[in-house]
């Protein structure tokens, strides 16, 4: 069992190795990267945002034409929104195994802070690891400082720390034995 992200082109560059390495030692999972593979789609001009569903569609058609059975997370660069949502961090569909994941209001520069590629790298891993969270059978948890709280905010995001809590990391080892 592993996970695999697909780093986009145009999301931040240089960072692929040190979140892929952190959301492993968060899920406890080996986790491999390379570059994306997956036809980006769903881009709304009126929005300049991307459908999150549209693009886990896309994300779905690759895993079914590669018969990859690996969970797969693909980080990109562009904004990104779901029907009712202004805007979405991320989002999983556990069904398929497939979770994306968007760095536009992670970073510092969005709000108008000094930019930071530890904060950068930081939330990217919280989110990524997150989603992954979901494929891996967890739902939303209510402790504000654990990797499965729904954050609504940048703020929220940056109080989680880099860990589930116990009671997530129970459930997950549960799902994993259980496969
Ligand atoms: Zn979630
Ligand atoms: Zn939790």
């Amino acid at each position: 069992m592993h996970i695999h992200i697909f780093w986009d082109s145009l999301a931040p560059p240089g960072l692929q190795l040190p979140v892929s390495r952190k959301i492993s030692s968060i899920i406890d999972i080996p986790v491999t990267v390379s570059e994306n593979h997956v036809r980006m789609m769903g881009y709304v001009d009126g929005r300049k945002q991307i459908d999150a569903q549209v693009l886990l569609d896309s994300i779905q058609a690759y895993k079914h034409r590669h018969n990859m059975i690996v969970p797969l997370l693909l980080v990109v660069q562009q904004d990104l929104f779901k029907n009712g949502n202004s805007f979405v961090f991320g989002l999983a569909r556990q069904s398929v195994g497939a979770a994306v994941v968007s760095a536009s209001r992670l970073s510092n520069e969005y709000y108008g802070r000094d930019e930071n590629d530890d904060d950068l790298i930081d939330r990217i891993t919280k989110e990524g690891a997150h989603e992954v969270g979901h494929l891996l059978g967890l739902e939303h948890c209510c402790d504000p400082e654990c990797v499965m709280f729904k954050p609504d905010t940048l703020d929220e995001l940056d109080r989680k720390k880099k860990m589930f809590c116990t009671t997530c990391r129970e459930h997950l080892a549960t799902h994993l034995i259980s496969g």
